[in-house]
């Protein structure tokens, strides 16, 4: 019975988390924006502002949460969709996409021959914690509650054994029991992206999830060196990558606070865009 209630809980949110796609009341942005940039000092409130935000879902708390597309004037080679900020205390990981949305406005340069969907905050209820928080509203760990392969049985059983019962891993009742992976999930089925990257902190490394067969992983971006990490029942990575066959690199930062250098950031950025160019156009239909 509890079950049944909570599956049509999730059935509620994946259903209405999808509605709105309109530009967002000035007042609204204005506000968001100013939440945000009071938590992450190195984004500029003006370049959130005008950084072509719209309010796409709604977290626990009923926040919005953006996000920026960016379409090319000629045929797309591919679809990329970007995370920020899954744990809302991994405040560079939410940094560096607001530079990218900057980024693909200013010079693209490449990029332009992309379809883009940019999130930089999917987890705006856990930024807004006093202090910042890796689950969101509910307690739940976002990257632990995607519907992977045998979640029933391992999630709970991983979060118990292996991790003492953290509660900065909390797996979540069910999948997709919470309006931000809902809508991600839903977004995800929706906009079918080519590719998935997704921005954490503080490991230093580059991670990738995908079929066996296929793209290559990038070798390194910018100071990021790839190391797999292996999945988690419920990741994002387990469930891209894995379940669902679409390749994702997980940019892992040095550090949740402190940003990397410019050159190495600059540095990054190019080498994204090099293994976008050498791999997009052989999967994008
Ligand atoms: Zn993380």
């Amino acid at each position: 019975m509890i079950r049944a209630r909570l599956l049509s809980l999730s059935a509620f949110f994946a259903l209405h988390a999808s509605v709105g796609a309109a530009p967002p009341a000035a007042d609204d942005l204005t506000r968001w924006c100013d939440e945000v940039t009071h938590v992450i000092p190195q984004v500029k409130a003006s370049l959130c502002v005008s950084a072509g935000l719209v309010p796409w879902a709604k977290s626990v708390q009923g926040r919005h949460i953006m996000l920026h597309e960016f379409t090319p004037k000629q045929r797309s080679m591919g679809r990329v969709l970007v995370i920020g900020g899954i744990h809302g205390d991994e405040l560079t990981s939410m940094s560096i996409v607001f530079r990218w949305i900057d980024q693909l406005k200013q010079a693209p340069g490449e990029a332009a021959q992309y379809h883009w969907r940019v999130i930089p905050v999917l987890n705006p209820d856990g930024l807004a914690a006093k202090p910042p928080s890796r689950v969101n509203a509910r307690g739940v760990d976002l990257n632990r509650n995607f519907p992977t392969a045998y979640w029933a049985e391992e999630a709970h059983r991983y979060w118990t054994v292996a991790t003492n019962r953290d509660p900065r891993r909390f797996p979540g009742p069910l999948p997709r029991s919470e309006p931000e992976s809902s809508w991600l999930h839903h977004e995800i089925m929706t906009f079918k992206p080519d590719v998935i990257i997704s921005v954490h902190a503080p490991y230093n490394i580059l991670d990738f999830d995908g079929p066996p067969e296929g793209i290559k992983p990038p070798a390194r971006f910018g100071p990021l060196k790839l190391y797999r990490l292996g999945v988690y029942p419920g990741s994002l990575g387990n469930f891209g990558g894995l379940k669902e066959g679409i390749p994702v690199v997980t940019l892992e930062l040095p550090h949740a606070l402190d940003m990397p250098k410019e050159d190495e950031l600059a540095q990054v950025w190019r080498d994204m865009q090099e293994w976008l160019r050498r791999n997009l156009a052989l999967s994008a239909k």
